[in-house]
């Protein structure tokens, strides 16, 4: 099915490695009136207290998953689906239809021009195929360990242990539509995201009048 047909709001998928800027980005986009949707807040919001997948989750790993305060123990979950593939497979056949519906919801109740749908592993999952243009933010392999160290106040090498599990950068760069460069200073970000807004919106505008989906390149990977 073509994308159009399922999805009439234009959508940006945003991704880049941990630590990118991927969250300085999307409130940049949020604070020029864009809807921004986040695939980890889908995902958290899924799985509250109370939850049917919160549910199933205590029915499959037991009691132990869950905090005193009756949260689900990610760290815990974290650890056992690492250590599981089996368990990884099915939280994620789980969880992952789930969020993609949500996702879904979210964009067709969508009001802005268009939408930045942030999803870290966009281009690992497959699941995200639909969006209209990739946008990647980018910074050199040094940089991100070092601020991902920084923020998550974790040695250099955990980083690039979580850095090594997710694409490398060069692939990521050959699947962009588009690039935003986040080496310089934050403030420089907020030129570069206006240059995009004002190119999104033409583009969901175009789409909007004739029903068809600008040009992309024909090597794009949107099988
Ligand atoms: P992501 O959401 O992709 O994991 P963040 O937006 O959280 O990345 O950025 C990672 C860390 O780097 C955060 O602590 C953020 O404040 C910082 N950061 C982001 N962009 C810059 C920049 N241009 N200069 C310095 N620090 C930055």
């Amino acid at each position: 099915m073509a994308r159009q047909d399922r999805h009439t709001r234009f959508t940006v998928g945003l991704t880049g490695g941990i630590g990118s800027g991927k969250s300085a980005v999307s409130a940049l986009f949020a604070a020029l009136g864009v809807t921004v949707i986040d695939a980890d807040q889908v995902a958290r919001a899924l799985v509250t207290p109370g939850s049917p997948a919160l549910r199933s989750i205590v029915g499959h790993f037991g009691m132990p998953i869950l905090r005193q305060d009756g949260e689900l123990d990610r760290a815990r979950l974290r650890q056992l689906i690492f250590a599981d593939p089996d368990a990884r497979a099915w939280l994620e056949h789980l969880l992952h239809p789930l969020i993609r519906e949500r996702i879904e919801a979210l964009i067709a109740a969508a009001t802005s021009d268009y939408v930045l749908l942030v999803v870290p592993l966009l281009l690992e999952s497959g699941a995200y195929d639909f969006v209209n243009r990739v946008l990647v933010v980018d910074v050199p392999e040094a940089l991100q360990v070092a601020r991902v160290a920084a923020r998550d106040r974790i040695d250099p090498a955990a980083a690039k242990k979580i850095m090594a599990t997710q694409m490398p950068r060069q692939e990521r760069l050959a699947r962009a539509d588009d690039v935003i460069d986040n080496s310089g200073l934050e403030s420089d970000l907020n030129a570069e995201v206006k240059r995009l807004h004002e190119f999104y919106r033409q583009q969901s505008t175009r789409q909007h009048q004739t029903g068809q989906l600008p040009h992309l390149p024909e090597d794009r990977a949107l099988e």
